[in-house]
């Protein structure tokens, strides 16, 4: 089969190329030089409205109209702007081997591709209850969700079972929105997790509280301290009861599971340095290899505010590692370089009309302050991380604009706390007047 070439090949079609490929055209980048590779029949696109209003029952968010760059405000690149730009939109198309010497990566059906510059942007895939062997996780309608193909796919689920039972496994983010999602979609739903609290990554027990309250007032059932063994099925193969370690026995007819994923690597194993479990790049994303760079889920980075090496898995990371590189790889062209990157953590989540955000770290003594009740008509709450007599982390529910504005300036410029009550007391007015 005959090779293609290209100049520059971004290998990968999710958040990051998308915005990898706008700061190309942004730099110039001409015509026939550049090429997406991606395993999606689509281009690129904003993936956080899969778990939220791709599933909604009324209006639901479908392509074209969620393209990137729209979840930060940007333009809305459809197939069309790639092909005006001359940029190949190569589609449907999973590269199953990567020769990092020979600057070569091979399809699953043969296809060569040739790079002069290589951007890694394979972001992660799931964990599947199948790699731990549960029995009977491999069920009809046990559902997994990272592409637009799994969303599809869950849609026609949520249409089939109306009003049926919904098991969520997994108290993290993406078991959040979607237990309330089945839930708007009128299914029975039930939350199942190990931890004893959900989001235990980020939320402390006081933030929880409020969420479990809350979905609880909503009529999900909510099972702490648990988790599923195995999955009976009906004679079509179809799930119909989850078996917990604890006895019980749920009944369902439609399961997602959302226990976490791992960055996509595996491609370039034993050919770049890895760290933290992720490709280990510098401050502008380059790997240990010359001419490969690494961006958004994958790469173990440096992050400059706190001097260490993190890998994270935030859209915001996503979209500004890959316009970072891209700017790097231009200065490097013309023997130029760009600031080190320099990233403020920054992560949210929505669900039923609540919105949170987080920015900085979260360690420390933590504050909470604001109305966290779940009952309340209103509520808005947030929480502060104190690390060192300094604030470095705040997080956020029901925030204004200008309220999330503030706490993100509080994790950034990490002001003295002069004590944890004081704090509390000021809540918000605290952040505001930074
Ligand atoms: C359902 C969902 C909801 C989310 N919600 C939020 C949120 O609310 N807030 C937040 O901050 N973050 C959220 N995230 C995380 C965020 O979407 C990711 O951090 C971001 O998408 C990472 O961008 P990326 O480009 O690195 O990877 P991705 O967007 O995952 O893109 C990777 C691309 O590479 C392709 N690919 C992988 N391997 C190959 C191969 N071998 N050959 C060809 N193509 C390949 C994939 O098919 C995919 O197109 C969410 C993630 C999911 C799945």
């Amino acid at each position: 089969m005959a090779e293609k070439r290209f100049k520059y090949v971004i290998l990968g079609g999710g958040v990051a190329a998308g915005y990898a490929a706008r700061e190309f055209a942004n730099q110039g980048v001409k015509f026939g030089e550049l090429a997406i590779i991606s395993k999606e029949a689509v281009a690129p696109y904003e993936r956080p409205a899969l778990s939220k209003a791709y599933l909604f029952p009324e209006s639901p968010a479908r392509l074209p109209g969620f393209h990137t760059c729209v979840g930060s405000g940007g333009e809305r690149l459809l197939p069309e702007w790639y092909a005006e730009k001359g940029i190949a939109l190569i589609l449907g198309t999973e590269i199953v081997k990567a020769d990092l010497a020979s600057k070569t990566l091979i399809s699953a059906a043969g296809e060569i591709f040739k790079f002069h510059i290589l951007v890694i942007a394979t972001g992660s895939t799931v964990i599947r209850l199948t790699d731990f062997g549960v029995q009977g996780a491999d069920s009809k309608n046990i559902f997994y969700l990272r592409e637009v193909d799994d969303a599809d796919k869950l849609v026609e689920a949520i249409k089939a079972k109306k009003k049926g039972k919904a098991v969520i496994v997994g108290g993290g983010y993406i078991g959040l929105e979607l237990s309330a999602v089945m839930k708007i979609n009128n299914l029975d739903v039930s939350m199942v997790y190990p931890e004893p609290w959900c989001m235990p990554r980020l939320f402390t027990a006081g933030i929880a509280a409020f969420y479990e309250g809350y979905y609880a007032n909503k009529g999900i059932q909510i099972i702490k301290g648990t988790v599923a063994v195995g999955f009976n099925a009906d004679a079509d193969g179809e799930v119909k009861e989850v078996k917990l370690k604890d006895g019980r026995v749920l009944e369902a007819d439609i399961v997602v599971v959302g226990v976490g994923g791992r960055p996509l690597t595996v491609l370039f194993k034993g050919q770049v340095e890895e760290e933290k479990g992720g490709i280990k790049t510098d401050s502008f994303f380059r790997t240990s290899v010359p001419d490969v760079y690494a961006v958004g889920d994958v790469a173990t980075f440096p992050m400059k505010m706190y001097d260490e090496m993190r890998r994270v898995e935030h859209v915001d990371h996503s979209r500004k590692s890959a316009e970072h590189a891209v700017k790097a790889i231009f200065a490097s062209e013309v023997g130029k370089s760009v600031d080190e990157y320099d990233y403020l953590p920054y992560f949210y989540s929505r669900s039923f009309n609540l919105s949170w955000q987080f920015y900085g770290d979260n360690v420390g003594a933590t504050v909470l302050f604001g109305d966290n009740n779940p009952s309340s008509e209103n509520p808005k709450f947030g929480s502060y991380w104190i690390k060192d007599g300094k604030v470095v982390g705040a997080f956020l529910e029901s925030g204004t604009p200008e309220e999330n504005k503030a706490i993100a300036k509080v994790a950034r410029v990490q002001p003295p706390a002069e004590s944890l009550d004081q704090l509390a007391k000021e809540g918000l007015t605290f952040a505001c007047n930074i």
